[in-house]
């Protein structure tokens, strides 16, 4: 047996490839809970090069827009350079040409953007071998520690994995703050929260969520609205971070 094949099964390797924080954050997240203790992050194409090549990691989350290369291009000359590795796409455009672009360029899978944080690890088990005393990873055993028999405790855990979507669309919008459409989708999450958040007992949430949708009403300068944005993000990580 080789050691690349020893550590597959004890503890797989993995480069998360992404240029955005909050997602890198919450990627390593999700894995470091589930037992992972081995999670790289490359923050562009050319990182991701010299990271999977030095250290032959068993799994690439490959996102396909980062600021110096496209993530197809680093699939293709990864896989031209032999790294045999899995390789799995991570894109916000989700057509079929978008995948057939990544699988011609040697990716083994693809998950589309947001990623939905509840089936991600059922999407990416047939790539990383778990070691037998593992349960199959699932649905229920990656939030198996937050489980409670109580209806409140189901609901806390459905609103944490909506959170980590909203999440991801705040990262995207802020990055576009000049594109109507963008700030749009900041609106709808802000009067979201304003209406669900104090339900959940996540008073700052709910107050920094109801000063934001009052500022789009008033139509108030875009710096105050992405301002406000960038505390609501803060206020939902620092509750993903609570629960996790
Ligand atoms: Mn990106």
């Amino acid at each position: 047996m080789s050691p690349s094949k020893i550590r597959w099964q004890d503890n797989p390797m993995i480069l998360i490839v992404e240029d955005n924080r909050v997602n890198q954050l919450l990627m390593m997240k999700i894995f470091e809970k589930k037992g992972f203790n081995s999670v790289m992050v490359a923050k562009n194409g050319h990182e991701a090069l010299e990271m999977a090549l030095k250290n032959n990691p068993d799994l690439i989350l490959m996102d396909i827009q980062l600021p110096d290369m496209n993530g197809n291009e680093v699939i293709q000359s990864l896989r031209n350079k032999k790294f045999a590795g899995s390789i799995v796409a991570v894109s916000a455009d989700a057509l079929k040409e978008d995948m057939d672009r990544s699988f011609a360029a040697g990716a083994n899978g693809y998950i589309s953007k947001p990623i939905n944080f509840a089936t991600f690890f059922s999407q990416i088990s047939k790539f990383i071998k778990v070691k037998n005393d593992q349960k199959n990873p699932s649905q229920t055993d990656l939030h198996s520690d937050r489980i409670d028999p109580s209806l409140s405790a189901a609901a806390k855990n459905v609103f944490i994995i909506d959170a980590q979507e909203k999440l991801q669309i705040l990262a995207e919008a802020l990055e576009h703050a000049e594109d109507e459409n963008q700030m749009g989708k900041i609106k709808a999450i802000a009067h979201e929260y304003k209406g669900n958040a104090g339900y959940f007992g996540l008073k700052e949430l709910e107050s920094i969520a109801r000063e934001l949708d009052l500022g789009f009403s008033n139509d108030q300068p875009g710096e105050n609205l992405t301002k406000l944005t960038r505390q609501l993000v803060a206020a939902i990580i620092s509750i993903v971070d609570k629960t996790s």
